[in-house]
């Protein structure tokens, strides 16, 4: 059975953002995220993570540290009941790095590539249902690439970015949220709201 997706971007959004997280210590995941999580799952939602990563490409970590930090969070969230379904990372930089990461790829966002490869992987993603959620621009423009409704979080970079976006991009923001609890119900009432009813 096809089920909607939310995909959220990682740093700023699902956790606290530090410039650049290369230790597991300074790992805070938003205390919002927990029930957020948790409540989408439990109205059917798939639940993704799409998170660039060029400081694999800058040398600051490597790949395995990503990976690590994503089975860290994913435990935490798991202890309070919340189911992540896929965690999607883009190592690479268009200009900074060595030749491995050095490279204009499909996976950095704005660009589409980890949403084609998370519906690969999950071929019951009902994409035209689904959401995307984050705190920069280029996280909203990654949903507006995939033609799915974007969502703003005010957390992390959010409020600089509601204050420094253009006039015409901000009117292509379908909800400004405080957290990511904020977006999650707000996703949730679209969908319950939906005459179809998606769910
Ligand atoms: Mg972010
Ligand atoms: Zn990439």
């Amino acid at each position: 059975m096809l089920r909607p997706a939310v995909f959220f971007d990682r740093d700023g959004t699902l956790i606290e953002e530090v410039n650049y997280l290369n230790s597991l210590e300074d790992i805070h995941i938003f205390q919002e995220s927990f029930e957020a999580i948790r409540i989408l799952n439990q109205n059917g939602f798939l639940v993704l993570v799409l998170t660039n990563q060029s400081g694999v490409s800058r040398g600051f970590f490597n790949e395995d540290f990503v990976r690590t930090t994503h089975r860290v969070i994913e435990r935490h969230l798991m202890s309070k009941g919340g189911k992540i379904h896929g965690w999607y990372y883009c190592p690479h930089h268009p200009q900074v790095g060595d030749e491995k990461y050095r490279k204009i790829c499909r996976c950095r966002k704005p660009g589409t590539g980890m949403i084609e490869k998370a519906i690969k992987d999950n071929p019951e993603i009902l994409l035209k249902d689904s959401f995307m959620v984050g705190d920069s621009l280029i996280d909203l423009e990654t949903g507006w690439n995939a033609n799915i409704p974007s969502i703003l979080v005010l957390t992390g970079k959010g409020k600089r970015t509601l204050k420094e976006i253009s006039k015409e991009n901000r009117k292509k923001i379908d909800f400004v949220a405080k957290d990511i609890l904020d977006a999650s119900k707000w996703i949730i009432n679209q969908v319950k709201g939906h005459p179809k009813g998606s769910l």
